[in-house]
């Protein structure tokens, strides 16, 4: 049984000593395999999966290897788990932990860092510069559980205590998995100044962080808040979200004239860039007024053309944004709590931990209008209660 020297655990909360895990194999590879179940250490906890969520950038690291790191080059054929966007129990806590509790359902945004780089102490996690140095002799600690070790397509993993969010037992585990998309969002907001209510924002592109940052934008009182895409379903989720107007690309060509003229003529004062497209930049430059600030949270796939003489006359602000940084989720997930938006509108499916495959399938290749896939360890389980 499970009972690793100075790592506090609870008979009512039993940790096997192996678990099923699914690791990457060669790209689009993926294997369930058994593995050890890991120990925390100082200021670590245990972590029971409950419930993982997949995203984009899971489908690129499954299939291309980057942005994940691991020792030092790409993460196939390393028994490496993947899979970030994950909530669940606390069931053991490692050496002078005391933040948390056992049995205690949290919820768990991506990157730990280091903690002891320059960015990391400024609050920029996301943005360690020890990112990925976390084995053999140039062993910095960093973790970005999913990126740089092992990450939640599994049954229990190791949290550093301020990668988690304590969550209320109303929240869903479904719901939870979304807390860090909606982190990711807030952060973006963050960074543009924070103090968006009155002013006019526009989101490109609506993934999940776009269509939850039509949400966050709203809850933080901007107006009017503009979502632009080419799926009217997806668009229609952005209006029950917050947004007070949508735009579909392929109905309207030039889509800067289309936001200018929905806010009078003028520019807006915000765009986040969320959809990677070609000629998002440039368009997102050209749709915020002079003095105005762009937020890009998507990851081109390529290097894409701007009028940098544009954003230079016209005092444009240009902002890169890596994923949740500075305890953004824990301001999204206030407000959730506080139900100021409905988030699991974007939850579409959920599947079996053993069926992570056709999970992947779902979200990669949008059947059923998939937008975010969840997979449960314990779902068979639960489903067996909810029939008694
Ligand atoms: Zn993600
Ligand atoms: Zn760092």
């Amino acid at each position: 049984m499970y009972a690793p020297a100075g790592v506090k655990i609870s008979k009512d909360f039993p940790v096997p000593d192996r678990q099923r895990a699914w690791v990457l194999g060669s790209p689009g590879e993926l294997k369930l395999v058994e593995k050890a179940v890991p120990v925390p250490k100082k200021a670590e906890v245990l972590v029971r999966i409950d419930a993982v969520a997949i995203c984009a950038t899971d489908l690129e690291i499954i299939y291309h290897g980057s942005p994940a790191l691991i020792e030092g080059g790409l993460p196939f054929n390393k028994n490496f788990t993947p899979g970030h966007e994950y909530m669940g129990t606390v069931v053991a806590l490692g050496p002078g932990v005391d933040e948390y509790r056992i049995g205690q359902r949290v919820t768990v945004e991506i990157h730990a860092g280091c903690g002891q780089c320059k960015r990391c102490r400024e609050g920029m996690y996301t943005s360690c510069l020890n990112y990925g140095l976390n084995y053999g002799d140039v062993d910095k600690g960093h973790r970005a559980n999913g990126f740089t070790t092992d990450g939640g397509f599994c049954e229990y993993q190791v949290n550093n205590i301020n990668t988690l969010i304590a969550i209320e037992d109303k929240m869903s585990d479904e719901e939870a998995t979304l807390v860090v998309t909606a982190g990711t969002a807030m952060y973006g907001l963050t960074e543009l100044g924070g103090l968006v209510a009155g002013e006019s924002v526009v989101v490109t592109g609506p993934g999940p962080i776009g269509l939850l940052g039509v949400a966050v934008a709203k809850a933080l009182g901007a107006q009017p808040v503009i979502l632009t895409g080419t799926r009217d379903n997806r668009l229609k989720i952005g209006l029950e979200l917050g947004a007070d107007h949508v735009v579909n690309i392929r109905k309207e060509p030039d889509v800067v004239a289309a936001v200018k003229q929905l806010n009078g003529g003028k520019g807006v004062d915000y765009v986040i860039e969320c959809s990677a497209a070609t000629s998002a930049v440039n368009d997102a430059v050209h749709m915020v007024n002079r003095g105005g600030k762009v937020c890009l949270a998507a990851f081109a796939h390529e290097q894409v053309p701007v009028d940098v003489a544009h954003i230079a006359r016209n005092n444009i602000y240009v902002y890169g944004i890596r994923g949740e940084g500075k305890s953004a989720t824990h301001r999204a997930e206030a407000f959730m709590r506080q139900k100021r938006f409905d988030a699991t509108k974007i939850h579409t499916h959920t599947f079996p931990l053993d069926d992570l495959p056709t999970a992947i399938r779902y979200a990669k290749d949008r059947v059923d209008d998939a937008i975010k896939v969840v997979v449960k360890a314990k779902m068979n389980a639960v489903h067996k209660v909810a029939a008694e």
